[in-house]
């Protein structure tokens, strides 16, 4: 029963304070009672959808959200999530009477759908009861599900005030155990439309995708950069919580797409620099060069399609990061090639290069740092060329 902020203690004691408080039947401050009646709506909501195990462990309300503890035996699903804000949204724009009673202990235990918990209760206990009056309910006379609840904290008068509720998070804190985090009114206005936005974000990135296909590796990282940062914003922006789900799983769908869209792109870039690079060199022993490319991934990808075309030849392949000013570096050798395993090589050059590298004996890669690309060409060059004339 702690709804009010003021309320961390058990109800007893928060009807105790509330008691002796001297501002007692008025309305203290009253700046919670919107979000304290709304966790009550949510209370009653979850157990209308997921059922009557659920439990609530705790709440606290403050100035701009609330949030409420209960038991439940996994995440709520996006239609789950979606339920019980709608439950909570119809008691809100029926714009309900919220009835309040201090009644007998005895016969507050008597009304159908009141939880009682473990708890020792105040005699006269206050009754908070959504859209019935408590005295239908004390008469037993009624088989209407509403909410009800034992209850000192401050409430609306009725439940139009909360103008609109919206989850904007949702997970398990422990096994079997969920926190749900909620805001009301103007909140849930802007999260609501915080969540269109975005909505419409991912739909342009997806359109973007099909149209397109990426005709270039450029545009293609770009386009994957965009999906992160845009996956970042709907991690932390306060939005539904069912559409943050659904617009997760769309992003990661699209990420998955881009990437094997990048890899592809990469494959064909690679393909053509070996060319090139063959016909420039022939297959000769120490294959040694620069790349124009901003990406470890097609120097890798090249160097290995060259030492595919030319397995006997030591293949190491240098380019220059626009961005970074980095020296990229990767190379492979031959198969038994005990002369110069792959990883000392590249190690050595980064090395040289002030950087660091790792691999295997066939191939490695590795970065450094260098304002002359042509020195580093020719100290990699001579490296491996005592190495393997030994
Ligand atoms: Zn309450």
């Amino acid at each position: 029963m702690r709804h009010d902020p003021r309320c961390f203690l058990s109800l007893r004691t928060c009807c105790f304070l509330w008691s002796t408080w001297p501002w007692r039947g008025g309305t203290p401050a009253g700046v919670h009672g919107e979000k304290h009646t709304a966790t009550h709506l949510l209370n009653f909501a979850l157990k209308t959808v997921l059922g009557p195990s659920v439990h609530q462990r705790g709440s606290h309300v403050s100035a701009d959200r609330l949030r409420f503890d209960f038991t439940v035996k996994g995440s709520l699903s996006v239609s789950q999530l979606q339920q019980v804000e709608t439950c909570v949204n119809d008691i809100v724009s029926a714009n309900q009477i919220v009835y309040s009673q201090e009644v007998p202990l005895q016969s507050a235990r008597s009304i159908r759908g009141l939880r009682t918990v473990d708890e020792v209760y105040p005699d006269p206990v206050r009754v908070v009861a959504v859209a019935v009056p408590v005295s239908e309910l004390l008469d037993n006379g009624t088989d209407r599900q509403t909410s009800v609840e034992l209850c000192c904290g401050t409430h609306l008068l009725k439940t139009g005030a909360i103008e609109d509720l919206v989850i904007v998070s949702e997970r398990q804190m422990v096994k079997g155990i969920s926190r749900i985090i909620a805001v009301t009114g103007q909140e849930a206005t802007r999260a609501r439309e915080a969540g269109q936005v975005l909505s419409e974000e991912v739909d342009s990135l997806a359109a973007r995708l099909t149209d397109s296909a990426h005709c270039s590796f450029d545009s293609a990282q770009r386009f994957a950069k965009e999906i992160g940062v845009l996956s970042d914003t709907v991690d932390t922006t306060p939005i539904p919580q069912w559409q943050r789900r659904e617009l997760q799983l769309r992003l990661r769908a699209l990420q998955r797409s881009s990437n094997t869209a990048v890899r592809k792109l990469e494959t064909r870039e690679a393909a053509g620099n070996a060319q090139a690079l063959l016909e420039k060199h022939g297959r000769k022993v120490l294959l040694v060069d620069t790349l124009d490319t901003d990406s470890l991934s097609v120097v890798m990808k090249t160097v290995n399609q060259v030492s595919a075309l030319a397995p006997l030849s030591f293949v190491m392949l240098l380019a220059h990061q626009r961005h970074s000013g980095k020296v990229l570096c990767a190379c492979q050798v031959p198969k038994d090639a005990n002369s110069l395993p792959a990883s000392d090589w590249a190690l050595a050059v980064c090395s040289h290069l002030g950087g660091t590298a790792g691999g295997t004996a066939v191939v490695a890669k590795g970065t450094g740092s260098s304002s002359d690309i042509t020195e580093a060409l020719r100290w990699a060059e001579e490296f491996a060329r005592q190495k393997t004339q030994r």
